[in-house]
């Protein structure tokens, strides 16, 4: 039997939390705020931004959808972001992929001020996860290490593997997971063999975006898989990377799609969103009271 690791029950938790941290702000005045940029008429991509922004205000959130069209400029998304990062009621903000394809999406993610970059855009934050200091973590990559830890399962002394590099999702999983001292092989779309790379792993980790690539011959007996794929097909449905039918008494344990990592992604972006603005406004109160030191001196 596998099985199923849902990631409902640990979804509502953090909301919770950011909830009562949220309420606890608006006490002091403070209204944590969320911006999501986007730039695209695809359907699923708006959806998904409009359940964001939903919970969002379920949580006592505010958050503004900044839509720029499906015609938008570097230059036009890039000078969005930095006017969102001078904002001081915008707290937090996320940068919503795809965007049109002749973006320049390195420049862009550099314009997201790493103070308020609540899904760990920013290669300053990315920089700072590698380097084992504090910052915000890619949401679906500290997802995938929330689900496990509320599930009861150790990265500690196993092996993992994780399959897609991606700057936000393989690549941060991959560092999370040898922090919590495990090993780690990653596979990308240059291993010659996937299944040779993944199936003597005790976890198993799956960023990559293509429905059903992982089969019963990529899975060890009884590892853990986590599925972070989330494809739309053209009916509204969301596939995972993982043939969950074929991997089923096979692997000990599997996260579904939907009701996986997702609704923990989403959790999470709203958690760190109260932390930005919770240290925002303490950062503020410093410089107020330092400035007030200094001119008293
Ligand atoms: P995401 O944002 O979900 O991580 P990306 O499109 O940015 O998605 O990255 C997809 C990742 O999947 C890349 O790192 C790529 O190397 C990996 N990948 C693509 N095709 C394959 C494949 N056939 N086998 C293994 N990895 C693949």
């Amino acid at each position: 039997m596998t099985r199923s690791l849902g990631g409902a029950e640990l979804a509502t938790s953090i909301r919770n939390d950011a909830s009562v941290a949220a309420a606890a702000l608006a006490e002091i005045g403070v209204r944590p705020k969320l911006a999501v940029v986007q730039a695209t008429d695809d359907e699923s991509t708006a959806w998904y931004v409009r359940s964001i922004a939903s919970a969002a205000k379920r949580t006592g959130i505010l958050c503004d959808i900044v839509d720029l069209g499906a015609a938008a400029s570097t230059e036009q998304i890039r000078s969005t972001l930095v006017e969102l990062g001078h904002d001081p009621d915008v707290h937090g903000i996320i940068l919503q992929t795809p965007l049109p394809d002749e973006t320049d999406l390195d420049a862009l993610r550099e314009a997201i001020n790493p103070a308020k970059d609540v899904d760990g855009a920013n290669p300053v934050s990315l920089g700072r996860l590698v380097a084992r200091l504090p910052a915000f973590a890619p949401a679906t990559a500290q997802a995938v290490i929330a689900l496990l830890d509320h599930h009861g399962i150790s990265p500690h002394g196993r092996t993992a593997a994780v399959v897609g590099r991606s700057t936000v999702v393989g690549s941060p999983v991959a560092h999370l997971l040898v922090q919590r001292n495990a090993t780690v092989t990653v596979c990308h779309r240059h291993t010659t063999d996937l299944a040779a790379g993944t199936r003597d792993a005790d976890i198993l980790v799956v960023a990559v975006g293509i429905p059903g690539l992982i089969t019963a011959d990529h899975v060890a007996d009884g590892a853990v898989v986590i599925d972070v794929g989330t494809t739309a097909t053209a009916d509204g449905r969301l596939l995972g990377d993982v043939d969950a039918a074929a991997v089923d008494g096979r692997a000990g344990a599997l996260t579904p799609v939907p009701g996986g990592v997702g609704p923990v992604t989403t959790a999470l972006l709203l958690n760190h969103t109260v932390d930005a603005a919770a240290s925002q406004y303490a950062q503020t109160r410093s410089d107020s009271l330092l400035s007030g030191f200094r001119s008293s001196v």
